[in-house]
């Protein structure tokens, strides 16, 4: 059995992220998304257990989908599964560059984890969880950028971090 290991902070979940997760979910037999804990990022706008939520109430549609988190290296986490493959999104040449120095320290830790990477679909190239913040900050209309579903739980929240993260 095959299995894709989405990683990320999902600080939210966004539509880019969830077309990857849905194409993996087609490719893969089963695929574990991965709230990662130990982000070098400050200030999530989410805990990690409202993140985990939120991507479990997405992903809730897609069968061979399933949702946890971690507070381990990733290289370690992966060597709970038979047969792992880390699937990224790329959206542009920066997200290569990071991603390449990534896979290298995963497989210094864990020489046979693969990374494989999924082009982003263009219509959201532009899109990342910090877009998502900043927006919602400003009170800007989510749609068409997270899952319709997540709008007004994330819009409420903005509100309130905003005020304290300036
Ligand atoms: P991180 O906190 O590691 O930056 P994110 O939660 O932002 O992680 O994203 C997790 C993964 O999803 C990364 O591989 C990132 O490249 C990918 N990703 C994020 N946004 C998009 C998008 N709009 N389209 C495709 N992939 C994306």
């Amino acid at each position: 059995m095959r299995t894709a290991i989405c990683p990320g902070s999902f600080d939210p979940i966004t539509l880019g992220h969830l077309n990857i997760i849905r194409r993996a979910s087609k490719i893969f037999d089963q695929v574990v998304v991965c709230i990662m804990k130990n982000s070098s990022k400050t200030a999530p706008m989410f805990t990690i257990e409202e993140r985990t939520d939120m991507v479990r109430r997405a992903c809730v549609r897609y069968e061979n989908v399933r949702v946890e988190s971690s507070d381990i290296l990733l290289a370690e986490y992966a060597r709970r599964f038979e047969n792992p493959v880390i699937v990224k999104g790329l959206r542009a040449a920066s997200d290569f560059e990071y991603e390449f120095q990534m896979d290298l320290i995963n497989k210094n830790i864990n020489p046979s984890l693969e990374t494989m990477f999924l082009t982003a679909s263009g219509k959201y190239t532009f899109l990342s969880s910090s877009v998502v913040r900043e927006m919602a900050k400003y009170g800007a209309d989510l749609t068409g950028l997270v899952p319709s579903e997540l709008i007004s739980e994330i819009e409420q929240k903005a509100k309130q971090w905003g005020k304290n993260n300036g």
